[in-house]
């Protein structure tokens, strides 16, 4: 689904990647650890070609985004991203968050798009908030509705980045509960975040990112129980 080929990012002198190669396929769910400040945001966003790669190829469902000719819009709509800072649109109100982008970027009418965000605030348990605005809603409430949100497009990826280490330790379960349910339905997943323990429940695969690439690459069982690479091993024992 997604293919990283010698991926490298550098901000002027700064070199953040370098040299990444990575094969996502459909229905994995990707965990990416590792130390503050390693690159683990960056490479998420160089996948949806948020930051754009100073080096490599990033191919989403056998297209080149990265090549210039591309129209990432396009692309970049069947990618659902999830930030830390909910990025909800403060002046409207829920039911128009959702659908605002299925309207204008897929051509669905209202209706349609109202039907298919209802049903999606359902399953997260906030059909009731529809017409609340975000200023309203606790943080584990915002970060169900920007999960929500980037359903509405009907992504084949999502996209999370640390979704929830803004939030209070009481809202975290049930943001991780709507993750474990796309999880479950075999959404292809790729999440960067310091919560190991849901990481080894859900994960397929977990990768560890230190220094800008990624060292070592298993199964949440072999990952967290028998690590091989010496850093990792570090990094583990400090978090664990
Ligand atoms: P954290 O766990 O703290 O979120 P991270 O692994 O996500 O860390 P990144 O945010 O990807 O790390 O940052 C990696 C490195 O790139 C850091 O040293 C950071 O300072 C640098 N960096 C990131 N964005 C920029 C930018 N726009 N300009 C310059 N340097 C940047
Ligand atoms: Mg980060």
């Amino acid at each position: 689904l997604i293919r990283v080929e010698n991926l490298g990012k550098s901000f002027g002198a700064i070199h953040v990647l370098s040299g990444i190669n990575v094969d996502i396929h459909a229905g994995d769910v990707v965990f990416v650890v590792g130390p503050s400040g390693s690159g683990k945001s960056t490479f998420l966003r160089c996948l949806n070609l948020l930051e754009e790669p100073t080096e490599g190829h990033v191919f989403f469902e056998g297209v080149d985004i990265t090549d210039k000719h591309t129209d990432i819009d396009k692309h970049r709509q069947k990618m659902g991203m999830v930030f830390q800072q909910f990025n909800l649109f403060p002046h409207m109100d829920i039911m128009k968050n959702l659908t605002i982008a299925p309207m204008k970027l897929q051509g669905k009418s209202q209706q349609e798009a109202e039907a298919e965000a209802m049903r999606l605030l359902e399953r997260v348990g906030l059909a009731d908030r529809a017409h609340a605005y975000p200023s309203q809603l606790s943080g584990g409430q915002k970060q169900r509705i920007a999960i929500v949100r980037a359903l509405c497009m009907k992504p084949d990826v999502m996209l999370f980045d640390e979704p929830t280490s803004a939030l209070d330790p009481e809202m975290v379960g049930e943001v991780l509960e709507v993750m474990r349910d796309l999880a479950k339905e075999k959404m292809t997943m790729v999440v960067v975040t310091h919560e190991m323990g849901f990481a080894r429940e859900v994960a397929t695969r977990v990768m560890f990112m230190d220094g800008g690439n990624f060292v070592e690459e298993a199964p949440p069982q072999e990952f967290f129980t028998n690590p091989k690479n010496e850093r990792l091993q570090s990094f583990l024992s400090k978090v664990l």
